[in-house]
């Protein structure tokens, strides 16, 4: 894998593009234009890694498109060493953006063939989550609780057993809605059993789906 100094360009103009849609902050902006994007889609759109939509990534799934990466990244509000769990390993890029803002990454993801792909990448760039094959709906409460939640597939309802695997005093981001379109969803988990829930615009990711697929 070669990061050469036109894949370097092609990533400050990304980075200056998701600037002018109105991102601001400046370390996951300079995350962003750290890791080379083009690591994680498939071999034929690397020219293409840089432009700001989703590719295909393998077994049906897509890599979100950089603008929902550091949308939903900002949303989450990361602090340094935030233990945080991602549901949607997929191309193991958002994981990557993750890592680089300092935090621990638990990554779930159902598809054999991509928890085998992403890993592989992630171990070549040296980012180093706990990643597991497994049904993100069932979360992974041998390590809860867990500051920050981050699910990348559509969900149809917010799953119980997520949020409580959330720390007190820690977020979840999560689309939330039907198999086309879904509400970006920001839970605030305030004590044992209050919530707060605010909703951040209309998003369109692949469906969160049950159990795993060998
Ligand atoms: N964060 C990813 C986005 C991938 S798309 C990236 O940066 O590339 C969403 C991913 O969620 C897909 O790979 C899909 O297989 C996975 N997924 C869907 N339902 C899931 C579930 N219940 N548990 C774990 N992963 C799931």
């Amino acid at each position: 894998m070669t990061d050469s100094f036109l894949h370097k360009g092609l990533r400050k103009k990304l980075v200056a593009g998701l600037r002018s849609k109105g991102i601001d902050n400046e370390a996951i902006l300079a995350a962003m234009e750290k890791i080379p994007r083009h690591f994680f889609v498939d071999g034929s759109f690397a020219l293409h890694a840089y432009e700001d939509r989703p590719f295909p990534i393998g077994a049906g799934q897509t890599v979100s498109q950089p603008f929902t990466v550091a949308f939903q990244t900002h949303l989450l509000d990361l602090k340094k060493f935030d233990k945080v769990l991602e549901i949607g390993t997929g191309s193991g890029y958002q994981t990557a953006v993750l890592i680089e803002l300092g935090a621990t990454v638990y990554t779930i993801e159902r598809q054999r063939e991509l928890f085998i792909k992403s890993q592989e990448i992630l171990a070549q760039m040296n980012c180093q989550p706990y990643a597991f094959l497994g049904d993100g709906y069932e979360g992974k409460p041998m390590f809860a609780p867990f500051d920050k939640i981050l699910v990348t597939a559509g969900a149809t309802n917010i799953p119980q057993k997520l949020l409580e695997q959330l720390a007190v005093g820690g977020k979840m981001v999560i689309p939330v809605g039907d198999s086309e379109i879904q509400e970006m969803t920001v839970i605030d988990k305030l004590s044992e059993n209050k919530y707060k829930t605010s909703t951040f615009g209309k998003f369109s990711f692949v469906p969160m789906l049950q159990g795993v697929e060998k």
